[in-house]
């Protein structure tokens, strides 16, 4: 095993996801760290990969398709985690290569998604993102149009959605965020909180989240 930087960031993440989960009184086997290393070359990735890391997130299928194919092949159990936007013409190759989506957030995108679930008899985990700052510039479903969302989500398209995704303003203390999050989750029955990246995936912990997507606290900066 190599020690790089990266690894030597990956060993002090899990410790503070450990605490994290301490002090919020849950079981760190229910925090899946989702290493998000976009940007970062094969090469940067693959040691995080030896020391142990199997949930990687990446935000744009194209780059996604360029750099895993190989490491999937060569290590056992890698999950891919597209946590990007996703357009509707690349839902097919989405399908097949992660094994979960985080941005599921729009009907164009939950038919061509369905059909391709269909076609390739294969579905990833979903989750709705939700827009909880209702930021133009940020997509996701606003929170009062989740519940709506959801249930069209089941009910319409037949997609089976785990849980639902958050990004919270820059500029806000992320709380409010994580809690607005958890409680629509809730009262829709879903069990699954992608929520925290580098700079608050500790507090997210505290809020509920189920997934952690943590970026630069690993791989350095972008
Ligand atoms: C880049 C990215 C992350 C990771 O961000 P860091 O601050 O580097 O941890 C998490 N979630 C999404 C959606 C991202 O695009």
């Amino acid at each position: 095993m190599t020690v790089t930087p990266a690894t030597t960031n990956l060993e002090a993440v899990r410790d503070r996801i450990a605490r994290a989960c301490k002090d919020a009184g849950r079981d760190p086997a229910d925090v899946t760290l989702v290493a998000v290393s976009k940007t970062f070359a094969a090469e940067a990735v693959e040691p995080v990969i030896v020391a142990g890391q199997r949930a990687f997130g990446e935000n744009r299928v194209q780059e996604a398709k360029a750099k895993w194919p190989p490491l999937i092949e060569k290590y056992d159990g890698i999950a891919l985690h597209l946590i990007g936007p996703l357009q509707s013409n690349k839902a097919k190759e989405a399908v097949a290569l992660f094994d979960a989506i985080h941005s599921v957030d729009r009907a164009s995108l939950c038919e061509a998604l369905a059909k391709e679930i269909a076609a390739q008899g294969k579905a990833p985990t979903l989750f709705v993102q939700i827009n909880t700052g209702a930021e133009p510039q940020k997509a996701g479903v606003l929170p009062q149009e989740a519940d709506t969302f959801l249930a069209l989500c089941r009910d319409h398209y037949g997609l089976t959605i785990s849980g639902l995704m958050c990004i919270p303003p820059v500029d806000e203390a992320p709380g409010p965020h994580f809690a607005l999050t958890a409680k629509i989750a809730k009262r829709n029955g879903l069990a699954l909180l992608s929520m925290g990246m580098s700079g608050d995936f500790t507090e997210a912990i505290l809020f509920g989240a189920t997934h952690v997507r943590v970026g630069s606290a690993i791989f350095g900066g972008r």
